[in-house]
């Protein structure tokens, strides 16, 4: 039996990871949920499965949930913010942390998992992105595992798996494109919000299906992959492939090409991040090829899709820049989210941000935390400066 705290059970990954857990109750327990403000979901998901500690945003919604959770039975110890985050994370007997919380708001919790002893498993690409080298040094060690469950990293980890790395020549992350991959340059400008949300393949949470829209999550995924297999950047393609079908690539030295496929369902690679090395059932669609008239692969356009681009540049520039890029993205998303801003000022703030920051060495959690700080407020500024309110 495996015991496991959820950070972000209310998402779209924390949902799926709780039917898993649902599905599998002689594998699988819970012993803590963190929820952001959707107290709803939340209250039904802590009756459902009895974790021990919980934690959501603020202590308001701390005392709202505790008036919520009127059933029989003992209740949890009800927390919130960081702190609450972070007792998830390390506080109960949870063998693996599993980290989907969005942003860099996961950084400090899944930091805090891995110093403490737990098996993590890693939905939460901005943690990596933000903070790659100094996460990998702790997943060292504290001689715990890093699991992926973005579905890209997955597949590079199942086409790895029995092979050393210095046999790999490249690996090949697969892109769907997202909704404007049919769309001109010129038309992105006028895209609205639905147009945005609307991807052709996955269902997720707002903020990735804005980064699958400009690519940006193409370019976070990148940074991830550069940390998680200690590739360089220079090894690390990526293929638009529109039917997201193959997950992701590994092309080795002597020309042979893994590739994992499979339906578009999170399920899988949450599951096998859950369940690593065995594998379980998880109720995806089996694939069928012969329903496919064609997979076709082609590359990206850098700069039509300009996000991607700038997440290269940010690796390449190195060590707080990748923290600063994330910030300014996330604060420009949410602008974009909130109709402050067009589609097209996503990589404008985001550019601009990059060319005010001078890179610095990071060290700690706290240099990090710093960069990220500093990339959100300039990204502020430089929106006020595109909509003339300053
Ligand atoms: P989501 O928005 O659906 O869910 C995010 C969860 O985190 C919710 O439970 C929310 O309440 C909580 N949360 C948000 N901000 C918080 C904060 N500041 N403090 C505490 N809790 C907070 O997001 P998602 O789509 O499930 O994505 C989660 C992570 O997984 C992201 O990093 C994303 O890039 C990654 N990911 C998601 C998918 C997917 O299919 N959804 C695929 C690959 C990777
Ligand atoms: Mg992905």
């Amino acid at each position: 039996m495996k015991s496991l705290s959820i950070l972000g059970s209310t998402g779209s990954i924390g949902v799926s990871t709780l039917e898993l857990v649902a599905a599998h109750p002689d594998r699988f327990r819970i012993e803590a949920l963190t929820a952001g403000a959707n107290l709803d979901l939340f209250a039904r998901q802590i009756e459902t499965f009895r974790p021990r500690v919980v934690s959501v945003l603020n202590e308001e919604l701390a005392l709202k949930l505790s008036g919520m959770l009127s059933g029989p039975g003992p209740k949890p110890e009800i927390m919130h913010g960081v702190l609450g985050l972070i007792a998830a994370a390390t506080a109960t007997d949870a063998r693996m942390v599993v980290a989907a919380i969005v942003g860099a708001a996961g950084l400090v919790p899944t930091a805090a998992a891995i110093k403490s002893g737990k098996d993590v498993a890693l939905a939460n690409k901005e943690t990596l992105v933000c903070a790659g080298s100094i996460i990998m040094d702790l997943v060292r060690d504290h001689g715990v595992a890093l699991y992926p469950v973005d579905s890209e990293h997955s597949a590079v980890f199942q086409s790895i798996e029995g092979h050393r790395s210095e046999d790999i020549e490249k690996i090949i992350l697969t892109a769907s494109g997202g909704p404007f991959l049919e769309t001109s340059s010129a038309r992105m400008a006028t895209v609205t919000i639905a147009d945005a949300l609307n991807h052709p393949n996955w269902t997720m949470g707002k903020k990735i299906t804005i980064d699958s829209a400009t690519m940006m999550n193409k370019g976070l995924e990148v940074i991830e992959a550069r940390w998680l297999f200690d590739v360089p950047a220079a090894k690390i393609d990526v293929n638009i492939h529109p039917q997201s079908i193959i997950h992701s690539m590994v092309e080795y030295i002597d020309g042979c090409v893994i590739a994992q496929l499979g339906t578009p369902d999170m399920k899988a690679p949450i599951a096998y991040a859950l369940s690593y090395p065995e594998r379980v059932a998880t109720g995806v669609t089996p694939l069928d090829l012969t329903l496919f008239s064609g997979l076709t692969f082609f590359k990206p356009d850098m700069e039509k899709f300009r996000c991607l681009k700038l997440a290269y540049d940010a690796l390449e520039c190195g060590p707080s820049m990748p923290a600063v890029m994330n910030a300014a993205n996330e604060v420009v998303v949410a602008a974009f989210l909130e109709g402050r801003v067009g589609f097209t000022a996503i990589p404008r703030v985001i550019e601009e941000t990059m060319a005010a920051h001078e890179a610095v060495a990071l060290v700690t959690i706290e240099d990090v935390l710093l960069a990220d700080r500093w990339g959100r407020r300039k990204a502020v500024d430089v929106i006020k400066k595109i909509n003339g309110d300053v």
